[in-house]
């Protein structure tokens, strides 16, 4: 058995309404996703979190190692492509294209077996996945940005949403209302999670931290830059709130420093960016060693939330009862039709919970229609994010 074709494709998608966070503005969705197939003619899809661009020019490059091989031996391949690229790149978009192409073969691997990537990756440990919205960005057309905030914010809890996170660091006055008028509507029940995006000083974010702290917010990620291990700790120990960080952090290496480092209380790996499926179950590993929760970053289509989906049902639980808790996993919910038509899924959202199928590898199909609508020619000038 053997891999006889790797294709990468950018996608791109302008939005009807852009949206802004703590550092730019979106007014398009763009993605690199990879298609390998193996001479049985079963399909494998993956996705690469980063500049699309450039994650192609990566997946072009490292094609060479993956064409000919065996597609069962996901393990023996990362590690051959992580071999070729760690002398210039042990971490960044080399390694979402490596993402990218792992996480396409544990999808292919899953369908020449005829078994759903849980359960290759040794099982489920909870019946269903507890998905938390992500939205609450900017807009330039709110008006009332508090009340615009509150609105989304209840639309969430409508749908079934028993959590929600939302964007801060546009300042810390202007978070502060918004926090307050955000947890005003969604009530007592309902979590809530603030994310900065790193646009903080620790200064800056111990001040938000402490006002804060009374809306029980259930995490503050990405407080600070990702460079500042210990100014995390630091403010680790000055809150009550638990610190999030890790969707900029890549292998089992840059989490190794962010633990040692005490800097957070729950780890959030990208799988396709972090190195794949292989390398994040690994990266469990590790944090469950230290005691730190994993709830990984998603951002992309139905492929990438598959792949997370079904690390997520294997995660180990954290703290080590018998019964995992609920467990919770990242859903963006801002306008991005790549997400929503690019892949069909049995996967079912129901009554705020995420119940994956036992259908075969990532349990999704990717649509062939929308690849081509979206579908744009990369040249080597041309950079997207
Ligand atoms: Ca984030």
């Amino acid at each position: 058995m053997k891999i006889v074709a790797i294709e990468p494709y950018v996608l791109s998608d302008t939005l009807d309404n852009s949206f802004y966070f703590s550092q730019w503005h979106y007014s398009s969705r763009t993605i690199c996703i990879v298609k390998i197939v193996s001479d049985t003619g079963h399909i494998g899809w993956g996705e690469g979190y980063g500049p699309a661009s450039i994650i192609h020019a990566g997946i072009q490059h490292l094609s060479q190692y993956v064409i000919g091989q065996n597609p069962l031996e996901t393990e023996t391949i990362w590690e051959t492509l992580y071999r070729r690229t760690m002398d210039f790149s042990r971490s960044g978009v080399l390694m979402s294209a490596i993402s990218a192409i792992d996480v396409a073969l544990w999808d292919l691997k899953g369908k020449i077996l005829d078994m759903p990537v849980y359960q290759l990756l040794g099982g489920p440990k909870r019946e269903y996945i507890t998905p938390y919205a992500t939205g609450l960005y900017f807009s330039d057309d709110m008006v009332d940005m508090g009340r615009a905030l509150a609105d989304e914010a209840a639309m969430y809890v409508d749908q079934g949403y028993r959590a929600i996170k939302m964007k801060v660091g546009i300042g810390v006055k202007r978070d502060i209302e918004n926090v307050k008028q955000v947890r005003a509507a969604i009530g007592d029940d309902v979590a809530l999670m603030i994310d900065a995006n790193h646009a903080y000083s620790l200064r800056e974010a111990k001040q938000l931290a402490r006002e804060v702290e009374q809306y029980n917010i259930s995490w503050f990620e990405e407080p600070i830059s990702p460079e500042y291990y210990d100014q995390y700790r630091e403010l680790r120990e000055s809150t009550t709130i638990p610190i999030a960080g890790g969707e900029c952090e890549y292998l089992r290496f840059g989490f190794q420093r962010l633990l040692q480092a005490q800097s957070i209380d729950i780890a959030q790996p990208d799988i396709c960016a972090t190195g794949g499926l292989t390398e994040a179950k690994r990266i469990s590993t590790l944090t469950s060693a230290r005691g730190v929760e994993i709830v990984p970053h998603t951002w992309g289509t139905g492929i990438a939330i598959a792949a997370a989906s079904h690390f997520v049902l294997n995660l180990d639980p954290v703290p080590g009862r018998l019964v995992a808790a609920d467990h919770l996993m990242e859903y963006d919910r801002t306008e991005n039709k790549l997400r929503d038509q690019l892949t069909q899924s049995d996967a079912r959202f129901e009554d705020g919970r995420l119940y994956i199928t036992d259908a075969p590898g990532l349990g999704i199909s990717v649509d062939a229609d929308c690849v081509e609508r979206h579908r744009i020619e990369v040249s080597s000038a041309t950079i997207i994010s």
